[in-house]
């Protein structure tokens, strides 16, 4: 077993890690990030980033941004057109993308094929028998945080599940039928090589076969099945507990920063890993642009819970007035942020 002593230590190389990472990069404190994958990029995501993250942290160029979104409400159609589109990024391009930026750094290292194990205030222990003291460590290790259970914080799980086709597709489209998703969503996010098709929803209210047969006849009915699709499905956790827990932070989902609404947590990740990153170098930074985050994350969790504490037969109704409003700008400025 080999000791090893670092000033922050991360945990994971998901967005939060390492955009955190990259923020302390130059700041001449000794930085590792421990990755259990052995590639750092590929995750069970469909890959929409809202204008909510800073486009200076995203890959531009192969994204494909979408201003129109065809929302159909029991299919009915409503087109939402967007002043910030949505743009598609393939989790491992934005990998690749953020492991490029943190090369210029001497002072950060990334570490794949390492799993932490064990987690207490002082060091982590990796799969490999390896004793990795740090004065700060940053969970930024997912959905499943060993970070977190170690912090004895609970969890709240959505379920996201995806196929990837081959197919491509030209529109975006949003599907909504409460009386058999509740309060989640179908999605059709087109990327440039390949398609995520998918269903979010409360597994509390929406059994899993329920949600798998939905996502089947979207395929259907949009023409995307194909052979080749592949389903992926992966837990979201949404339950926000803080970001600060003395010298241990919890960063992007491993914090439950996810809209329960939306599924959405790229741009979270990236905003609280950048604020831990600065919050470490100056104490006095009070993770502002989490808290503005969280703002809309509340406001979007409140409309859902009003949404599902409805009877089914008025939740169809209410879903349209919603999509309705969300047509304009101002009110979807004040749910999501931006416009
Ligand atoms: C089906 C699906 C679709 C989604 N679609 C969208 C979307 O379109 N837009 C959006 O904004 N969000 C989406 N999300 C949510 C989004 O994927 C996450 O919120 C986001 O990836 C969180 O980033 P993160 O850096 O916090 O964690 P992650 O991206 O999960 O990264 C965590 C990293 O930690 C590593 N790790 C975990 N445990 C350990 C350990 N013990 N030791 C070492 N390494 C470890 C993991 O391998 C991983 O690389 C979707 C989620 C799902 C499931």
């Amino acid at each position: 077993m080999h000791n090893e002593h670092v000033d922050i230590l991360i945990i994971g190389a998901g967005p939060a890690g390492l955009r955190c990472a990259e923020v302390l990069g130059n700041s001449g404190l000794s930085v590792l990030i421990l990755e259990k994958n052995k590639v750092v990029g590929p995750k069970v995501c469909a890959g929409g980033v809202t204008g909510l993250a800073p486009e200076e942290d995203l890959p531009g160029d192969d994204a494909v941004r979408f201003y129109k979104h065809h929302v159909f409400v029991n299919g009915t159609e409503r087109v939402i057109s967007l002043k910030h589109p949505i743009a598609m990024i393939d989790r491992h391009t934005l990998g690749d993308f953020q492991l490029n930026r943190l090369k210029r750094f001497r002072n950060a290292r990334v570490h794949t094929d390492n799993k932490v194990i064990s987690v207490n205030h002082e060091y982590v222990i990796t799969k490999s028998g390896g004793k990795i003291y740090f004065r700060h460590l940053v969970g930024a290790d997912g959905a499943i945080s060993l970070v977190r259970r170690y912090l004895g914080l609970k969890n709240k799980f959505y379920i996201g599940m995806q196929y990837i086709t081959p197919k491509t597709y030209a529109r975006c489209c949003w599907v909504v039928q409460p009386r058999v998703l509740r309060s989640g969503y179908g999605w059709i996010f087109p990327h440039k090589k390949f398609t995520s098709v998918g269903v979010y929803f409360n597994p509390k209210l929406v059994p899993h076969a329920t949600a798998k047969e939905f996502l089947r006849l979207i395929l259907q009915r949009y023409s995307l099945d194909h052979p080749e699709a592949k389903l992926e499905t992966a837990p979201i956790n949404c339950m926000y507990s803080g970001v600060k827990f003395k010298n241990i932070f919890l960063a992007g989902e491993a914090a439950g920063l996810v809209s329960a609404a939306s599924g959405e947590g790229i741009a979270y990740a990236l905003t609280s890993g950048e604020d831990i990153g600065r919050h470490i170098l100056t104490p006095d930074y009070n993770f502002e642009k989490t808290y503005r985050l969280l703002q809309y994350k509340q406001r979007q969790e409140m409309a859902l819970k009003v949404l599902d504490s409805a009877p089914i037969v008025l939740q169809d109704i209410m879903f349209m007035i919603f999509v309705k409003l969300l047509t304009v700008e101002r009110l979807r400025n004040y749910f999501e942020g931006v416009g």
